[in-house]
């Protein structure tokens, strides 16, 4: 398999979240599973890889992973932009929803907080900058906002 290819902030990025007490969780659309571009078992081997990846870094594993394998023509009611991903977490976690974030560089990542009632946040996406979301460069600048 080859590797995963991490920016380079992320990992200092994901120190500071751990620092600051938060858990983490993906939440991920991957719509190839129901086009039949690539199986669900590639995807979870890709999550294992990135687990991998941060024990290596002497990081916090991830949680959980919320996948969502259908196509949008099936019009699951998992789809980011719904909530309903997260909306499972949170109850699965006792997540505190007043004090977690859903971090994309998609709005409808943001999108996805949002109608799960946590705030969106968008990164690397300069489209983004002028909506309602805030918006940061990178996740280590979003990381240090939360330092303040
Ligand atoms: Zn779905």
């Amino acid at each position: 398999m080859e590797d995963i290819e991490w920016y380079a902030d992320t990992f200092k990025a994901l120190k500071i979240f751990e620092s600051l007490g938060y858990e983490l969780f993906v939440v991920t659309n991957q719509s190839g599973v129901g086009r039949g571009y690539f199986s669900l078992e590639s995807v979870y081997v890709i999550h294992r890889q990135l687990q991998n990846d941060l024990r290596e870094h002497k990081l916090a594993v991830f949680k959980d992973f919320a996948i969502c394998p259908h196509a949008p023509s099936d019009h699951c009611h998992c789809r980011k932009p719904s909530g309903q991903m997260i909306k499972d977490l949170i109850e699965k976690h006792h997540i505190k929803i007043d004090q977690s974030f859903m971090i994309g560089d998609k709005l409808i990542d943001a999108e996805s907080g949002k109608n799960a009632g946590i705030q969106g946040v968008v990164v690397r996406n300069q489209s983004a900058a002028n909506t309602t979301f805030p918006f940061f460069k990178d996740l280590l600048e979003f990381a240090h906002s939360l330092q303040k």
